[in-house]
């Protein structure tokens, strides 16, 4: 790590989740790794969750299928999201399963040899994204895959408000759901209605599954017994005394009032660190820094109330600063925030009580 600029990920606590969420929802467990396991890093993230037990790993493309198969990874996937039907060919010699999500995208996939693909009916309970909604419909789409050589593996569906306080829409989505998958019935493999908030309050006969993404880092809704495992940290490269009256950054748009101490960090918005934390409080030797003036590309200005060193550590978010709080002040989710931590942004692995090897995207292609 040359820019030291870094993503904490302790793989152990991550395992330590999974093993605590399993216990609660008794179901089987599907890590839902899409995004880069929602920046974390797929391919590390994968092996914390298989040794911790999960039975099936869901990623958001073929491609990221084939990156997991590429490190190893042997066990069953699925692809939660919209593989084109083109590539179909790919995820058969994968051997992993995807969503068969409408009637038109069954249509170009059995055009194809398609015998042997795994797919997961997804059905519509009212989310309107993807899937099915018709009885009819998803009886015709069930037996045409089948006639094609395809292998029906599950059925699933996707709340769109489980993080709310109030279950009305959960629960109208789960009746249309259990009416669909009961009026099939069909001996599906999977079937499967929780993300991570509904794991840990929804509770039904029908699903034999969970899949479960966010919560692997400990972000909840409904529990605050389990492990935070990621963090994001900078480091100070400069600090000074900047006399009264003057400006900080692009636009001017701090005045010091008094003579201030302020530092120049090495983190910005071209690593995801977004201009809207302008104002915001991050944690440096022992207190609270703010940042001060815009956010640049690579750096920002933080006030601190005392002189730091040079390579003195900034912590953006983990132990003193939440990530949820974080994300509320963004006006956003803390999968947003997580998502958007960029490449260059070195990743720094906790595993087996060990520190593991840092990856780094520009690093990775500079040796290559
Ligand atoms: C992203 C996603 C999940 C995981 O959601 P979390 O809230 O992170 O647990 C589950 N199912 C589907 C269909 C998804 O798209």
């Amino acid at each position: 790590m040359f820019r030291k600029t870094w993503m904490e990920v302790n793989l152990d606590e991550i395992a330590d989740n999974v093993r605590k969420i399993r216990e609660i929802s008794k179901k089987k467990f599907i890590a839902v790794l899409k995004a880069d396991a929602y920046g974390c890093g797929d391919i590390q993230v994968c092996r914390a969750v298989e040794e911790a037990g999960a039975d099936m790993v869901a990623v958001s493309s073929v491609d990221e299928v084939l990156m997991l198969r590429n490190e190893g990874y042997r066990g069953e996937m699925l692809v939660l999201g919209t593989a084109d039907p083109s590539d179909i060919a790919a995820l058969i010699e994968a051997d992993a399963a995807t969503a068969a999500y409408s009637m038109e995208w069954i249509e170009h996939v059995i055009q194809q040899n398609c015998k042997g693909l795994r797919v997961h009916l997804a059905i519509d309970s009212g989310m309107n994204r993807i899937g099915f909604k018709d009885e009819a419909e998803l009886r015709d789409a069930l037996h045409r895959l089948e006639a094609a050589g395809c292998i029906i593996d599950g059925i699933f569906t996707h709340f769109a408000c489980a993080d709310e306080k109030d279950h009305v829409m959960t629960n109208r989505q789960f009746a249309v759901f259990e009416k669909l998958v009961k009026a099939l019935d069909y001996p599906f493999r999977y079937i499967h209605c929780d993300n991570s908030d509904a794991t840990l309050f929804h509770h039904d006969m029908l699903s034999n599954a969970c899949r479960v993404g966010i919560t692997l880092y400990g972000i909840s809704s409904y529990t605050d017994e389990l492990a935070h495992p990621i963090s994001l940290y900078t480091t100070i490269y400069m600090c000074k005394h900047v006399p009264a009256g003057e400006t900080i950054g692009y636009g001017a748009t701090y005045t010091t009032e008094e003579d201030e101490i302020i530092a120049t960090a090495a983190i910005g918005y071209a690593d995801g660190f977004v201009r809207a934390n302008q104002g915001r409080k991050v944690y440096v030797d022992g207190t609270y820094a703010t940042v001060v003036g815009r956010v640049c590309m690579d750096q920002v200005m933080l006030k601190l109330d005392h002189e730091v060193p040079l390579g003195t550590t900034v912590e953006i978010f983990g132990p003193h600063v939440s990530l949820e709080e974080m994300a509320e002040e963004l006006h956003t989710i803390p999968y947003e925030v997580i998502c958007l931590i960029s490449g260059r942004v070195t990743r720094k692995y906790i595993f087996h009580g060990e520190e593991k090897a840092e990856q780094n995207e520009r690093l990775i292609r500079s040796v290559r």
